[in-house]
Protein backbone atom coordinates (compact mmCIF):
# COMPACT_ATOMS: atom_id res chain seq x y z
CA UNK A 1 0.00 0.00 0.00
CA UNK A 2 1.04 3.94 -0.63
CA UNK A 3 -0.64 6.50 0.12
CA UNK A 4 -0.24 10.21 -1.36
CA UNK A 5 -0.87 13.22 0.59
CA UNK A 6 -0.64 16.31 -0.80
CA UNK A 7 -0.24 19.34 1.45
CA UNK A 8 -2.26 22.20 0.54
CA UNK A 9 -3.00 26.06 1.32
CA UNK A 10 -2.77 28.71 -1.59
CA UNK A 11 -1.78 31.12 1.47
CA UNK A 12 2.29 31.71 2.21
CA UNK A 13 3.64 31.18 5.70
CA UNK A 14 1.17 28.60 7.08
CA UNK A 15 3.91 25.82 7.28
CA UNK A 16 3.12 23.41 4.37
CA UNK A 17 6.79 22.51 4.00
CA UNK A 18 7.84 22.67 7.36
CA UNK A 19 4.58 20.51 7.82
CA UNK A 20 6.19 17.81 4.68
CA UNK A 21 9.60 17.73 5.81
CA UNK A 22 8.55 16.89 9.69
CA UNK A 23 5.78 14.55 8.54
CA UNK A 24 8.20 13.11 6.03
CA UNK A 25 11.59 12.60 8.57
CA UNK A 26 9.14 11.67 11.19
CA UNK A 27 8.02 8.40 8.95
CA UNK A 28 11.07 8.04 7.51
CA UNK A 29 12.05 7.54 11.25
CA UNK A 30 9.73 4.91 11.84
CA UNK A 31 11.51 2.57 9.14
CA UNK A 32 8.83 3.47 6.78
CA UNK A 33 9.88 4.25 2.60
CA UNK A 34 8.97 8.19 1.78
CA UNK A 35 9.21 10.24 -0.96
CA UNK A 36 8.47 14.28 -0.46
CA UNK A 37 7.76 16.35 -3.84
CA UNK A 38 8.81 19.92 -4.04
CA UNK A 39 5.96 21.75 -6.09
CA UNK A 40 7.21 25.01 -5.52
CA UNK A 41 9.34 27.20 -7.98
CA UNK A 42 10.96 28.76 -4.84
CA UNK A 43 12.27 25.58 -3.92
CA UNK A 44 12.17 26.00 -0.35
CA UNK A 45 12.01 22.01 0.99
CA UNK A 46 14.76 20.98 -1.57
CA UNK A 47 16.78 23.98 0.33
CA UNK A 48 15.45 22.86 3.77
CA UNK A 49 16.08 19.20 2.97
CA UNK A 50 20.26 19.82 2.18
CA UNK A 51 19.86 20.68 -2.02
CA UNK A 52 21.06 23.84 -3.24
CA UNK A 53 18.34 24.26 -5.84
CA UNK A 54 20.79 25.94 -8.47
CA UNK A 55 23.12 23.17 -8.44
CA UNK A 56 20.43 20.73 -9.78
CA UNK A 57 20.63 19.13 -13.03
CA UNK A 58 17.20 17.47 -13.57
CA UNK A 59 14.23 18.29 -11.16
CA UNK A 60 10.44 17.95 -11.12
CA UNK A 61 10.70 20.51 -14.00
CA UNK A 62 11.60 18.18 -16.52
CA UNK A 63 9.81 15.50 -15.28
CA UNK A 64 6.48 17.52 -15.25
CA UNK A 65 7.33 18.36 -19.30
CA UNK A 66 8.08 14.77 -19.62
CA UNK A 67 11.75 15.99 -20.92
CA UNK A 68 13.07 13.49 -18.20
CA UNK A 69 12.98 10.16 -16.45
CA UNK A 70 11.49 10.76 -12.32
CA UNK A 71 14.11 8.43 -11.72
CA UNK A 72 16.95 10.39 -13.01
CA UNK A 73 15.53 13.46 -10.85
CA UNK A 74 15.42 11.88 -7.51
CA UNK A 75 17.82 12.12 -4.88
CA UNK A 76 18.33 11.42 -1.04
CA UNK A 77 17.85 13.49 1.82
CA UNK A 78 19.86 13.38 5.35
CA UNK A 79 17.17 12.22 7.38
CA UNK A 80 16.47 9.26 4.98
CA UNK A 81 13.83 10.26 2.44
CA UNK A 82 13.69 10.58 -1.45
CA UNK A 83 13.39 13.85 -2.38
CA UNK A 84 11.86 15.08 -6.20
CA UNK A 85 13.66 18.45 -6.11
CA UNK A 86 12.50 22.00 -7.19
CA UNK A 87 14.31 24.81 -9.03
CA UNK A 88 13.66 28.06 -10.15
CA UNK A 89 12.84 26.24 -13.92
CA UNK A 90 9.63 25.04 -12.23
CA UNK A 91 8.37 28.51 -12.18
CA UNK A 92 8.34 28.04 -16.51
CA UNK A 93 6.79 25.26 -15.53
CA UNK A 94 3.31 26.60 -15.18
CA UNK A 95 3.05 28.14 -18.58
CA UNK A 96 4.50 25.61 -20.69
CA UNK A 97 1.99 22.88 -19.12
CA UNK A 98 -1.22 25.19 -19.53
CA UNK A 99 -0.41 24.61 -23.66
CA UNK A 100 -0.56 20.96 -23.01
CA UNK A 101 -3.75 18.32 -23.15
CA UNK A 102 -3.81 16.26 -19.67
CA UNK A 103 -1.86 18.92 -18.08
CA UNK A 104 -3.58 18.43 -14.73
CA UNK A 105 -1.83 15.16 -14.84
CA UNK A 106 1.86 15.28 -15.73
CA UNK A 107 2.35 14.38 -11.98
CA UNK A 108 0.13 11.80 -11.55
CA UNK A 109 1.46 10.03 -14.83
CA UNK A 110 5.11 10.43 -13.47
CA UNK A 111 4.85 9.26 -9.64
CA UNK A 112 3.10 6.26 -11.14
CA UNK A 113 6.37 4.58 -12.19
CA UNK A 114 7.76 4.82 -8.88
CA UNK A 115 4.73 4.95 -6.48
CA UNK A 116 4.84 0.78 -5.47
CA UNK A 117 8.52 1.34 -3.96
CA UNK A 118 7.11 4.45 -1.42
CA UNK A 119 4.85 3.47 1.92
CA UNK A 120 3.87 7.24 1.61
CA UNK A 121 4.45 10.34 -0.63
CA UNK A 122 4.20 13.51 0.25
CA UNK A 123 3.77 16.94 -1.77
CA UNK A 124 4.50 19.81 -0.56
CA UNK A 125 2.25 22.33 -2.61
CA UNK A 126 3.31 26.03 -3.79
CA UNK A 127 1.13 29.11 -2.34
CA UNK A 128 -1.28 29.39 -5.62
CA UNK A 129 -3.99 27.17 -6.78
CA UNK A 130 -2.48 27.36 -10.50
CA UNK A 131 -1.50 24.35 -12.35
CA UNK A 132 0.69 22.85 -10.17
CA UNK A 133 -1.11 22.73 -6.98
CA UNK A 134 -3.48 21.37 -9.56
CA UNK A 135 -1.36 18.42 -10.47
CA UNK A 136 -0.83 18.05 -6.54
CA UNK A 137 -4.53 17.82 -6.16
CA UNK A 138 -5.07 15.27 -9.40
CA UNK A 139 -2.31 12.76 -8.00
CA UNK A 140 -2.92 12.70 -4.32
CA UNK A 141 -5.23 10.71 -2.22
CA UNK A 142 -5.67 12.63 0.21
CA UNK A 143 -4.81 16.40 1.09
CA UNK A 144 -4.51 18.41 4.14
CA UNK A 145 -4.75 21.77 4.82
CA UNK A 146 -1.79 23.54 7.18
CA UNK A 147 -3.84 26.87 8.85
CA UNK A 148 -1.67 29.04 10.70
CA UNK A 149 -4.18 29.65 14.00
CA UNK A 150 -4.94 33.46 13.78
CA UNK A 151 -7.48 35.83 12.56
CA UNK A 152 -8.31 35.82 9.25
CA UNK A 153 -5.74 33.18 8.06
CA UNK A 154 -8.84 30.91 7.25
CA UNK A 155 -9.86 33.81 4.44
CA UNK A 156 -9.40 32.02 1.51
CA UNK A 157 -9.99 28.20 2.46
CA UNK A 158 -13.22 28.38 0.70
CA UNK A 159 -11.52 29.24 -2.06
CA UNK A 160 -9.02 26.45 -1.50
CA UNK A 161 -12.25 23.97 -0.97
CA UNK A 162 -14.26 25.21 -3.98
CA UNK A 163 -10.92 23.82 -6.16
CA UNK A 164 -10.82 20.31 -4.07
CA UNK A 165 -14.05 20.01 -5.39
CA UNK A 166 -13.86 20.94 -8.47
CA UNK A 167 -10.84 18.28 -8.78
CA UNK A 168 -12.95 15.93 -7.28
CA UNK A 169 -15.83 16.21 -10.16
CA UNK A 170 -12.69 16.70 -12.78
CA UNK A 171 -9.77 15.10 -12.91
CA UNK A 172 -9.52 13.04 -9.53
CA UNK A 173 -13.22 11.70 -7.81
CA UNK A 174 -11.16 9.84 -5.16
CA UNK A 175 -9.70 12.38 -3.79
CA UNK A 176 -10.30 12.57 0.08
CA UNK A 177 -10.45 16.05 2.16
CA UNK A 178 -8.55 14.95 5.38
CA UNK A 179 -8.80 17.72 7.15
CA UNK A 180 -6.83 20.76 8.78
CA UNK A 181 -3.85 20.72 10.22
CA UNK A 182 -3.35 23.52 12.96
CA UNK A 183 -0.26 25.46 12.56
CA UNK A 184 1.81 27.88 14.64
CA UNK A 185 -0.52 27.25 17.35
CA UNK A 186 -0.10 29.02 20.65
CA UNK A 187 -1.50 27.17 23.56
CA UNK A 188 -0.95 30.49 26.02
CA UNK A 189 -4.16 31.78 24.21
CA UNK A 190 -7.48 31.28 24.20
CA UNK A 191 -7.75 32.98 20.41
CA UNK A 192 -5.69 30.24 18.80
CA UNK A 193 -8.79 27.84 19.84
CA UNK A 194 -11.45 30.09 18.30
CA UNK A 195 -9.93 30.58 15.18
CA UNK A 196 -9.91 26.83 14.79
CA UNK A 197 -13.57 25.90 16.39
CA UNK A 198 -14.68 28.71 14.05
CA UNK A 199 -13.20 26.88 11.12
CA UNK A 200 -14.08 23.47 11.74
CA UNK A 201 -17.87 24.94 12.40
CA UNK A 202 -18.05 27.35 9.03
CA UNK A 203 -16.13 24.55 6.75
CA UNK A 204 -17.29 21.12 8.27
CA UNK A 205 -13.67 20.58 8.21
CA UNK A 206 -12.12 17.79 10.51
CA UNK A 207 -9.14 19.46 12.48
CA UNK A 208 -6.79 16.74 12.87
CA UNK A 209 -4.85 16.64 16.56
CA UNK A 210 -2.14 17.64 17.89
CA UNK A 211 -2.28 21.21 16.80
CA UNK A 212 1.54 22.38 15.93
CA UNK A 213 2.67 24.65 18.21
CA UNK A 214 4.90 27.80 17.50
CA UNK A 215 8.61 26.90 18.60
CA UNK A 216 11.30 29.28 17.66
CA UNK A 217 13.46 25.99 16.70
CA UNK A 218 11.53 25.77 13.61
CA UNK A 219 12.78 28.78 12.36
CA UNK A 220 16.43 28.04 13.50
CA UNK A 221 15.62 24.83 11.52
CA UNK A 222 14.74 26.15 8.44
CA UNK A 223 18.07 28.30 7.92
CA UNK A 224 20.90 25.77 9.05
CA UNK A 225 19.62 23.40 6.24
CA UNK A 226 18.85 20.53 8.45
CA UNK A 227 15.04 19.75 8.89
CA UNK A 228 13.10 20.28 12.60
CA UNK A 229 13.26 16.85 13.66
CA UNK A 230 17.24 16.55 13.90
CA UNK A 231 18.67 18.16 17.06
CA UNK A 232 17.23 18.34 20.17
CA UNK A 233 13.86 17.27 21.20
CA UNK A 234 11.10 20.46 20.81
CA UNK A 235 7.29 20.81 21.09
CA UNK A 236 7.34 21.47 17.47
CA UNK A 237 8.94 18.20 16.27
CA UNK A 238 6.97 16.09 18.98
CA UNK A 239 3.63 17.32 18.06
CA UNK A 240 4.97 16.25 14.01
CA UNK A 241 6.03 13.38 15.32
CA UNK A 242 2.34 12.55 17.02
CA UNK A 243 0.52 13.38 13.41
CA UNK A 244 2.71 11.48 11.53
CA UNK A 245 2.08 8.07 14.38
CA UNK A 246 -1.88 9.15 14.20
CA UNK A 247 -1.32 9.16 9.78
CA UNK A 248 0.11 6.08 9.97
CA UNK A 249 -1.77 4.49 11.71
CA UNK A 250 -4.89 5.69 10.34
CA UNK A 251 -3.62 4.48 6.84
CA UNK A 252 -2.27 1.13 7.58
CA UNK A 253 -4.34 0.55 10.94
CA UNK A 254 -7.62 1.88 9.55
CA UNK A 255 -7.72 3.70 12.34
CA UNK A 256 -9.85 7.00 13.12
CA UNK A 257 -8.00 10.14 12.61
CA UNK A 258 -7.81 11.95 15.95
CA UNK A 259 -9.20 15.02 15.62
CA UNK A 260 -9.14 18.07 18.27
CA UNK A 261 -11.98 18.49 20.79
CA UNK A 262 -12.53 21.93 19.47
CA UNK A 263 -15.96 22.99 21.35
CA UNK A 264 -14.91 26.12 23.22
P1 LIG B 1 4.72 27.60 3.64
O1 LIG B 1 5.37 26.42 2.99
O2 LIG B 1 3.25 27.38 3.88
O3 LIG B 1 4.97 28.89 2.93
P2 LIG B 1 6.78 27.31 5.66
O4 LIG B 1 6.75 25.88 6.08
O5 LIG B 1 7.83 27.73 4.71
O6 LIG B 1 5.34 27.76 5.11
O7 LIG B 1 6.83 28.17 7.00
C1 LIG B 1 6.85 29.59 6.97
C2 LIG B 1 7.77 30.09 8.06
O8 LIG B 1 7.24 29.74 9.34
C3 LIG B 1 9.16 29.50 7.99
O9 LIG B 1 10.09 30.48 8.30
C4 LIG B 1 9.15 28.42 9.06
O10 LIG B 1 10.43 28.19 9.58
C5 LIG B 1 8.21 29.02 10.08
N1 LIG B 1 7.52 27.99 10.86
C6 LIG B 1 6.83 26.92 10.39
N2 LIG B 1 6.31 26.21 11.40
C7 LIG B 1 6.67 26.83 12.55
C8 LIG B 1 6.43 26.59 13.94
N3 LIG B 1 5.68 25.55 14.37
N4 LIG B 1 6.97 27.46 14.84
C9 LIG B 1 7.70 28.51 14.40
N5 LIG B 1 7.97 28.80 13.14
C10 LIG B 1 7.45 27.98 12.20
MG1 LIG C 1 6.32 26.27 1.14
Amino acid sequence: MSKILAVANQKGGVAKTTTVASIGAALAAMDLSVLVVDLDPQGCLTFSLGHDPDHLEVSVHEVLLGESDIVDALVSTDDGMTLLPATIDLAGAEALLLMRPGREYALKRALAQVTQDYDVILLDCPPSLGVLTLNGLTAADEVAVPLQCETLAHRGVGQLLRTVTEVQQITNPALTLLGVIPTLYDSRTTHSRDVLADVSDRYEMPVLSPPIPRTVRFAEASASGATVMTGRKNKGSQAYRELADNLWQHWDGGKALATLETAV
